[in-house]
């Protein structure tokens, strides 16, 4: 296996993790659809729950054994596996859905009585978790954007009267929808100088917008990685799944939790991703490459006002630093403001026939949605404002078609605008 861990994931999508031997032969790891696993004697049974149960160490080379699918389904170990490779992650916790792995996040790295610190936007659904939900446990929140220094965002620490009370970095970058950049090694280091010995700090990062492939925030210093499997990771607008990521420690709690709440993924989801993980390179960057055209072509458009996309940024704007650094494409997410507001962007989108109307991302098929109306209609008019979502404003997740015709009904459309 050593030898296997130094290839590259994209080698490993189909084989990783499974052996053909233990499904008579197949190829593809099949769809464990059960729900318990039968015990060869009564003494494994015993040992298999008094590791589930952290009731005893794991031996050396001693391995959890199969025992219900809430703890544990070969599609969900299988994948788990895999998922490791691209973030050169410990271990990999699996859910049936994005906000699941992020909701269990939150709920294991926050007490009563904490402080979450996040970036400002983040998604809907985590957003209202976190003021609706956490809030009536007693965990509070204050947030930072883009614009925020690190000495603006330590006085912001400060002046909330809590600082002791510090629990989470919550980080979301690129920001959904205009594709602001927060700097990750900024964060792990906020949170290692509100850590003490007794209390650890905990940075978990959303990496749905750029990830596995683009972005790796456990390298950045980053304890949790945060997945919407739904988006890239699944890419085909066929299924709901999230992920989380981190080191052994951490995701055993993670899976604790999971387990309890019972919000992991079915065999039916593991398999569908473990499809999907094959054609993940590919996708996305075929995905990147018509993004960046698209992007180019918009942005000479004389009916398009301002593009928001990563590879153009310039050298002089000081979100270049962080591009730089932390992100490997610009990715395949493509925002801009269309001249003339609400009206001509519901034209823009009333008019496309290629692109679809609808919101999600990372698929194979491209899809365009109206942010202030849409996914961003919860957030508060002036915080809205702040993050220039308005009503011109248009979000764009480029897919796998051909560039030139994802171009040419753009052009039709932005005609009748
Ligand atoms: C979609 C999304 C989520 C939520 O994921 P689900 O799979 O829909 O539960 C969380 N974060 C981001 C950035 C997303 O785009």
């Amino acid at each position: 296996m050593y030898m296997k861990k130094k290839m590259k994931p994209e080698s490993l999508m189909m084989s990783y993790g499974y052996n053909p031997e233990w499904s008579e032969g197949a190829v593809k790891c099949p769809i464990f659809q059960t729900s318990t696993f039968v015990f060869k004697t009564a003494e494994e049974g015993k040992a298999f729950f008094e590791i589930a149960y952290g009731h005893r160490e794991k031996k050396p080379r001693e391995q959890l054994g199969l025992i219900y699918s809430r703890l544990n389904n070969p599609d969900l170990e299988v994948l788990e596996n895999r998922l490791t490779l691209w973030d050169e992650a410990e271990e990999c916790a699996v859910f049936e859905s994005g906000l699941a792995a992020i909701t269990t996040a939150l709920l294991e790295f926050l007490s009563p009585g904490d402080l979450l610190l996040h970036t400002s936007p983040v998604y809907g659904g985590t957003d209202h978790f976190i003021k609706h939900v956490l809030t009536k446990f007693g965990i509070h929140s204050i947030s930072f954007n883009a614009s925020h220094s690190e000495k603006d965002i330590l006085q912001i620490i400060e002046e909330s009267g809590m600082k002791d009370r510090l629990g989470m970095i919550y980080v979301e970058t690129p920001a959904n929808p205009t594709n602001a950049l927060f700097d990750l090694d900024m964060c792990a280091r906020i949170a290692k100088r509100y850590s003490t010995k007794e209390r650890k700090v905990c940075t978990a990062v959303d990496n749905t917008y750029m990830g596995p492939l683009w972005q790796h925030p456990l390298k950045h210093g980053a304890d949790l990685v945060l997945y919407s499997a739904t988006k890239y990771i699944g890419g085909h607008s066929d299924v709901i799944a999230g992920a989380c990521l981190g080191s052994a420690q951490n995701i055993k709690r993670i899976r604790t939790l999971r387990t309890f709440l019972g919000n992991m993924a079915g065999p039916w989801t593991g398999w569908l991703l473990m499809r999907s993980l094959e054609t993940l390179k590919p996708r996305m960057e075929l995905q990147a490459s018509n993004a960046m055209q698209v992007a180019k072509y918009l942005s000479k458009h004389p009916k398009v006002e301002k593009v928001y996309y990563l590879g153009l940024i310039k050298e002089k704007d000081p979100q270049y630093r962080i591009y730089k650094k932390q992100f490997l494409s610009p990715g395949a997410m493509v925002s801009f403001d269309v001249k003339g507001g609400e009206k001509k962007a519901f034209k823009f989108l009333n008019n496309l026939q290629l692109i679809k109307l609808a919101v999600s991302l990372g698929s194979t098929e491209s899809l365009a949605e109206h942010p202030a109306t849409m996914t961003h209609v919860d957030v508060a008019p002036e915080e809205r404002k702040a993050m220039s979502i308005t009503g011109k404003l248009i979000r764009l997740s480029v897919g796998v078609e051909n560039y030139e015709d994802l171009i040419l009904d753009i052009e039709e459309a932005l005609k009748k605008c």
